[in-house]
């Protein structure tokens, strides 16, 4: 990494990103540019509908990824597999062996976007942890509970409280990653695990509480899961990403959902950051005065915890003030995504050389 405060560049080993929605068909094929023109690799969420959950699955849903990459851009899409309760043990070794599988999203049923389908029971699958935890494959959790009786805002806590921590004492060698952290209590927890255990955490979690959903009116942009919290924790969140501690790493959970999608009198949880991701990012270290954590937070950590090799490659932001545009377009006028940071200026910009 090198950092020159004069000239306001810094040049970074290629990131990557360790949680990403990319959805499918013609969206998957609009949003993989804004990620791949940036992040080396990323972990390939599996929550379509249906969900990616067989070898099969996962093998055909790389193909239309890879087929919609950009020419002369090197990306390389993780796929990951879809956990239900009737998940197979014998399945989930044989595509994690093949390559197929780097890791197992668990998503408590009904947590999520597509999350119909997710585990209902942690002990319906007891077996398939045990085969992730001999085999070491990681398990990727959204650690939210999903007892309507417990407050949105406590969903994070009392997953770690009731289900995690049992779940890790069954299996003490279990590798996790809780995904998207949003509490200072799962910032906590990680830090006092044992080494086996990460999180990945957002660029919109580090720059808005809750109150950006409400500021003056209801604002569906800033509707994401697991929703964002009191400004508390959004500075223990930042104090985490910037610790240069290694169990916390970049995964921007960018989560495209057409505006028409968002507004609606159900409307969908996702923000969708990739665009501007490393520049947001790059912002909440330069503000926090450590951007010489910047690379081990983007680029590095993630890849260690993973076993993936380092990339050899690099990116360069430069300090440019930059106005994110209010619509990232689709095929038609109608349709579009609002991306993070719409209608704001970012001050530092992705250097195109
Ligand atoms: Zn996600």
């Amino acid at each position: 990494m090198n950092i020159d405060p004069e000239l306001g560049k810094i040049t970074l080993r290629q990131p990557d990103d360790w949680h990403l929605h990319l959805r499918d068909g013609e969206l998957m094929k609009h949003v993989l540019p804004a990620t791949a023109s940036i992040f080396r690799r990323a972990i390939v969420m599996p929550n379509l509908n249906p969900p990616i959950a067989s070898i099969q699955a996962a093998n055909e849903y790389r193909k239309r990824i890879l087929s919609s990459i950009p020419k002369g851009v090197s990306f390389t899409p993780l796929m990951t597999a879809y956990l239900t309760d009737n998940s197979s043990s014998a399945v989930l070794e044989k595509g994690y062996r093949e390559g197929v599988f780097v890791a197992a999203k668990l998503y408590p049923a009904n947590s999520t976007t597509n999350s119909e389908e997710g585990v209902s029971d942690l002990r319906n699958i007891d077996s398939v942890f045990e085969t992730m935890e001999r085999i070491g494959m990681p398990l990727l959790i959204h650690g939210e509970v999903t007892d309507t009786e417990i407050d949105i805002f406590d969903r994070e806590a009392a997953f770690i409280e009731r289900c995690l921590v049992p779940l890790l004492v069954s299996f003490p060698e279990l590798k996790v990653v809780l995904e998207h952290i949003t509490t200072e209590d799962a910032v906590q927890f990680v830090k006092q695990s044992s080494s086996k255990i990460a999180a990945t955490i957002t660029a919109h979690h580090l720059h808005i509480n809750r109150n950006a959903m409400f500021n003056g009116g209801l604002r569906s942009d800033f509707y994401c899961l697991p929703v964002a919290k009191r400004e508390h924790h959004r500075l223990a969140l930042r104090k985490a990403a910037t610790s240069g501690l290694p169990c916390f790493f970049l995964g921007t959970d960018s989560a495209p959902h057409e505006r028409r999608m968002k507004e609606s009198s159900c409307g969908c949880a996702g923000i969708f950051s990739a665009p501007f991701a490393i520049q947001s990012y790059a912002e909440v270290f330069d503000q926090e005065g450590a951007l010489d954590r910047l690379e081990s937070f983007s680029s590095e950590f993630g890849a260690i915890f993973y076993g993936m090799p380092l990339n050899q490659s690099s990116i360069t932001l430069i300090k440019k003030p930059h106005l994110v545009p209010d619509v990232y377009p689709l095929k038609s006028e109608s349709n579009f995504l609002v991306p993070f940071h719409a209608g704001e200026t970012l001050n530092w910009t992705v250097s195109e050389q």
